[in-house]
């Protein structure tokens, strides 16, 4: 599996968000949002195996809750599941952070899974494969990260459409993040102020849950590793 870094901190987003957690970082993306700020995992990475993966995991005990992320971690499914399950069988919690481009159904059902659908500001709306609504759980959440009024309104009519809020366990609507934000640790870098998006969350009375990046704002924004 070719990983780009693996490491602790805490939880910055979805409902286990202030959590301490094990970051496993794999190489890789196949989609190219406007607003990423994980290009550094588009190429490159090292190769490790499952045996070499699980010690680098243990070496930060005693936390036991790993999220998979990237990148697109399910590029690499043939190898990342096995690892799952066997994490799974040590008696980790789960989470992997995907954009469901890739089929979910061979995810086992423990593992949290946190699903970025993407809206038009991303400039890869539509990646989103829509039979993988049927793989979600009261486990999962469904994440939108919304970079203006469009973003809002396409998470908005998604959600109500497809009813998510009785099929996984949370919806997050986290305002966008600049990718070239200044060293201060305030919502002045986010693309859309966290404030309106709340106004308009509470004036639909949408079924949803305002999510921050709080790893953003407790360390200096550009900071990675953390
Ligand atoms: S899916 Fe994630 S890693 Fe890939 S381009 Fe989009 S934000 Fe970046």
């Amino acid at each position: 599996m070719y990983l780009i870094e693996i490491y602790k901190s805490i939880q910055g987003e979805s409902s286990f968000a202030g959590r301490p957690c094990i970051f496993v970082r794999l190489a890789g993306c196949n989609l190219r949002c406007a607003w990423c700020d994980s290009e550094y995992t588009f190429t490159g990475g090292y190769r490790r195996n499952d045996q070499e993966i699980v010690a680098e995991i243990e070496k930060l005990a005693p936390v036991k809750l790993v999220e998979f992320t990237g990148g697109e971690p399910l590029l690499q499914e043939r190898e990342l599941v096995p690892l799952m399950e066997r994490l799974l069988n040590q008696g980790y919690e789960l989470m992997i952070e995907t954009s469901g481009e890739r089929p979910l159904g061979r995810v086992p059902r423990a593992v949290h899974k946190i699903v970025d659908v993407k809206c038009p500001g991303s400039g890869e709306a539509g990646s989103f494969r829509l039979e993988n609504l049927a793989c979600l759980t009261d486990r999962d959440e469904v994440k939108f990260v919304i970079a203006n009024r469009g973003d809002y309104e396409f998470a908005r009519d998604f959600l109500r459409e497809h009813r998510l809020e009785s099929c996984v366990a949370e919806v997050l609507l986290s305002p966008a993040f600049s990718k070239t934000p200044a060293p201060q640790r305030t919502t002045d870098n986010a693309l859309l102020d966290p404030r309106e998006l709340v106004e308009w969350m509470l004036a639909d009375a949408l079924p949803a849950r305002l999510s921050l990046q709080i790893h953003k704002y407790v360390w200096e924004p550009q900071k990675k590793g953390v």
